[in-house]
């Protein structure tokens, strides 16, 4: 994996983590209350090594990141709590090798809620950094609090998913014909 595939991958572990705790409803539903499964899923879009899950660890973080992701655009706040998680977790860069795998760079222990929040907080922080922030939407959808990055080529992405494509299609559709 490449350094900026990583990047990309932790990225995406921030996004759904903090829509895990913070966004309801979401894709048309009422959130479920996260539970480890749901904290592991997004933990393992960056790795095959997830950690044993207290899903406490994560809430107050994973909250701060959503807070941080929705006042977008407003930069300015969201560096200010992105900046609160980081210190508050001690976000440090270090390269740990681990099994003979590849050195690879984490910025907390891998083991460690807080280890997994720093990492984060540091993906989200720098796309707050760079012009990539632009990317960063909330969902149109109606019933749908979810933040998303939008991967289109010419940052056309109005939803967070395909399930809240189709409700605002159908929606629309049966507006038209009533
Ligand atoms: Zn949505």
């Amino acid at each position: 994996m490449e350094a900026t595939d990583h990047l990309k991958a932790s990225l995406s572990a921030a996004i759904a983590l903090a829509n895990t705790f913070g966004s309801d409803p979401r894709q048309g539903r009422p959130a479920t209350t996260p539970d480890a499964e749901a904290v592991s899923a997004a933990l393992r879009l960056t790795t095959n090594r997830v950690p044993e899950i207290d899903v406490a660890d994560y809430a107050a973080g994973a909250k701060i990141l959503y807070d941080a992701l929705r006042r977008l655009p407003d930069v300015d706040g969201a560096a200010d709590l992105v900046n609160g998680l980081l210190r508050e977790t001690k976000a440090a860069p270090q390269l740990v090798r681990r099994d003979g795998a590849p050195w690879h760079l984490h910025f907390g222990s891998p083991d460690e809620a807080a280890g997994w929040l720093a990492e984060l907080a540091t993906a989200v922080a720098m796309l707050l950094g760079s012009d990539e922030v632009e990317r960063l939407r909330r969902c149109e959808a109606t019933r749908c609090e979810d933040v998303f990055l939008d991967s289109t080529r010419n940052r056309t992405q109005r939803f967070c998913s395909t399930a809240c494509q189709n409700r605002t299609k159908v929606a629309a559709h049966r507006a038209r014909v009533s």
